[in-house]
């Protein structure tokens, strides 16, 4: 099956991902991940989607649906995909329905995190990620221990587009761009709706439970 993991920046998308990727063998497509590893190359492409990310907007859907294309065609992954961060607009949407089709695969649920505004920022602005291991913490939900973290603390990073303006700006895009796709799925009947306010491990459960019986 091939997931899509929907909802505004900071919703927890990246966490559910990780955690489903366990338990249902399945890939994370982080476009979000793919393209800040892309942007600390010092190659043209590189510099051009370290500026568009520094300021919250959204990297062409040409270079996009072209990571996106690679994606698909690679066997080890087929039908076996967790997107997150994509498709964020209509236009990518529609390609990556045209790309499922073509190699033969198909979108088996899209979930929809609702998370309410105030608690998206804290979540954004709390959000420390282990430069190590790749877990991620927040400093008011999840605090990184000794408990529950074993690197040292200095690979602790914040991402760089996580400031309040461009927070805003990317909720703003969100509300414009992205929220309208979901029409695009409820028509598609792939559309699950969960409350993302709710704490990680239950909003892990009520995913758990729709994909488990998406299996059946
Ligand atoms: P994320 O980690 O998903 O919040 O993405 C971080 C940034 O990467 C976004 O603010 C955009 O600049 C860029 N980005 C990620 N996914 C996409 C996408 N599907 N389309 C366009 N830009 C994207």
């Amino acid at each position: 099956m091939n997931i899509i993991l929907f909802g505004p920046p900071g919703a927890g998308k990246g966490t559910q991902a990780d955690n489903l990727v366990k338990k249902f063998s399945l890939y994370k497509f982080s476009t979000g991940d793919l393209l800040r590893d892309e942007a600390k190359r010092d190659s043209s492409l590189g510099k051009k989607i370290r500026t568009i990310i520094s300021r919250g907007e959204f990297v062409p859907d040409e270079i996009i649906n072209t990571f996106i294309d690679k994606i698909l065609l690679n066997k080890e992954y087929h039908n076996r995909l967790i997107f997150d961060g994509y498709p964020r607009n209509l236009a990518q949407a529609e390609f990556l329905n045209d790309l499922v089709i073509k190699y033969n695969q198909k979108i088996s649920c899209v979930l929809c995190l609702d998370v309410n505004k105030e608690i998206l920022l804290k979540r954004i602005l709390g959000r420390q990620i282990c430069t190590n291991c790749g877990v991620i913490f927040n400093q008011y939900f999840k605090p990184p221990t000794t408990k529950n973290h074993s690197c040292n603390p200095s690979y602790l990073k914040k991402r760089s587009d996580d400031n309040e303006d461009i927070i805003i700006d990317r909720y703003n895009t969100y509300l414009n761009k992205t929220l309208p796709i979901l029409n695009f799925y409820e028509k598609l009947n792939l559309l699950y709706k969960i409350n993302g306010d709710s704490e990680i491990n239950q909003i892990y459960k009520e995913i758990e439970g729709i994909i488990t019986s998406l299996e059946a």
